[in-house]
């Protein structure tokens, strides 16, 4: 393809008003969710070059994958960001029985949540640095996604980031990351499920006396979100092929919570990633696999039940809608769904431990589990699991599943005794509208 024959790059609709406007990639960017309260979806996927898959480094397929989403005129500005941002590795760890891990647990927050966080903290902080002016980033989480985003917006010009996490829903190792003193950044420990922080957030954001604050989301609504978490799957894809020329396209299996990564999964898939098959592996937070199964209406969403995967205790996945507004219930490869109880998770933990001398943490083991439920129901072949997690955030769940052993971090023990910042807050509106009022930032 000659580089006049550059297609346009896709602009954002709304997934809830068919036809109505369509914005900029930039502006779905800042906006985070469409003014109708929907999310953002691009207009059409793009097809990956075929010399993409000649990439030597993740560098290189991130920007393979990304610039087909950008305009000419911001696509080198916006993937240097982007490859900046992506510093650390992300390996593809193989096990015993033709598994492997995506170890995407390296980056400073120790989950895969830094991918999209840092390369979307950046783009944010080039488009106020064209456009001047202030933002406040409301991020409601179940546990990674806060301080991975307070880590990577903290110190960016402009920005100001407050958090919301349920109060109790999070291991003290999370908690001691989402609270530490950070410029610019307070969290609120909410009275609540994560469900709870996440209706807060999506009220904010659309309550018009609050709209002078400049209010933006990044949770994986945003799809500044979405589209660097592509580039793990294409990067998880070329590894597995360097590695065995001859190797069937693989199962990957996603730990699935908000469904913000398998949606970045399938959009890898249609733009032509060698993907075979994917597993969406759930804790008891079962509704998608239901769903898969037929046994659950779209939408019809239950509450959420606490687990030993916390990041993943959804009952209602945000990016369902961005998922069904895609692909409706044509998906570009086929999906099975998994749901996988504490025990069995424990299990799992122990189990790899015992198999592959591997420590994992409690979400990667649910992936892991899934593994073997779709395997005993004769679905051969590769696989792929993203580790999404570094097991030292869960030393409780990993206590539990092989007593005596400790997992640790430096950069988590370095963090025991730093100064922190939390505001308690109950779960209702009119209280976040006041502490958001009152907030003592810059
Ligand atoms: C957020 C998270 C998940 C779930 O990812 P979604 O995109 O919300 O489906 C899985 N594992 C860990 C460790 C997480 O932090």
């Amino acid at each position: 393809m000659g580089l006049n024959a550059r297609p346009a790059p896709p602009r954002y609709r709304s997934t809830r008003a068919e036809g109505a406007a369509e914005v900029s990639f930039a502006e779905a960017l800042e906006r985070g969710l469409a003014p109708d309260g929907g999310l953002y979806v691009p207009t059409s996927i793009p097809r990956l070059d075929a010399a993409w898959t000649e990439a030597a480094t993740f560098g290189d397929v991130v920007e393979a994958v990304l610039r087909p989403y950008l305009a000419e005129e911001e696509a080198d500005e916006l993937v240097g960001l982007a490859r900046d941002a992506l510093d650390f590795p992300v390996p593809l760890r193989g096990l015993a029985r033709d598994r492997a891990l995506l170890e995407l647990f390296h980056g400073p927050t120790l989950a895969f949540k830094d991918v999209a966080a840092r390369v979307m903290a950046r783009w944010w902080g080039a488009s106020l640095r064209r456009r001047g002016g202030r933002a406040l980033v409301l991020v409601a989480t179940s546990g990674d996604t806060g301080s991975a985003v307070a880590d990577a917006f903290a110190g960016i010009a402009g920005l100001s980031v407050a958090i919301l996490y349920p109060a109790g829903g999070v291991s003290p190792a999370q908690e001691a990351q989402l609270t530490v003193r950070r410029p610019n950044t307070v969290a609120f420990a909410v009275a609540g499920s994560f469900d709870d922080c996440q209706r807060l957030a999506k009220g904010a954001m659309v309550d018009p006396e609050l709209a002078h604050l400049g209010l933006t989301s990044a949770n994986s609504i945003n799809v500044g979100r979405l589209l660097p978490q592509v580039c793990s799957f294409a990067w998880a894809t070329l590894q597995h092929g360097r590695r065995d020329p001859s190797a069937a396209p693989p199962t990957v299996v996603v730990p699935s919570g908000n469904l913000g990564h398998l949606t970045a999964g399938l959009v890898a898939a249609a733009m032509g990633v060698g993907i075979g098959a994917f597993v969406a592996a759930h804790n008891a937070n079962d509704y998608f696999p239901r769903y898969l199964a037929g046994d659950a209406p779209a939408f019809a969403f239950p509450g959420t039940v606490a687990t030993h995967a916390n990041a993943m205790d959804v009952g209602a996945p945000s990016n369902f809608e961005r998922l069904h507004a895609l692909f409706g219930d044509g998906f570009p490869v086929p999906i099975r769904g998994v749901g996988v109880d504490d025990a069995a998770i424990l299990r799992r933990m122990a189990a790899v431990s015992e198999e592959d001398d591997v420590l994992v943490d409690p979400h990667t083991a649910v992936g892991l589990e899934a593994v073997e439920r779709v395997r005993a129901e004769g679905e051969g072949g590769p696989a792929i699991v993203f580790a999404t997690a570094h097991p030292a955030k869960f030393p409780e769940v990993v206590a539990q599943a092989l007593p005596g052993v400790r997992a640790t971090h430096p950069r988590l023990e370095g963090l025991q005794g730093a100064p922190r910042r939390v505001v308690p807050l109950p779960a209702s509106d009119a209280a976040l509208r006041e502490a958001l009022r009152d907030l003592p930032l810059g």
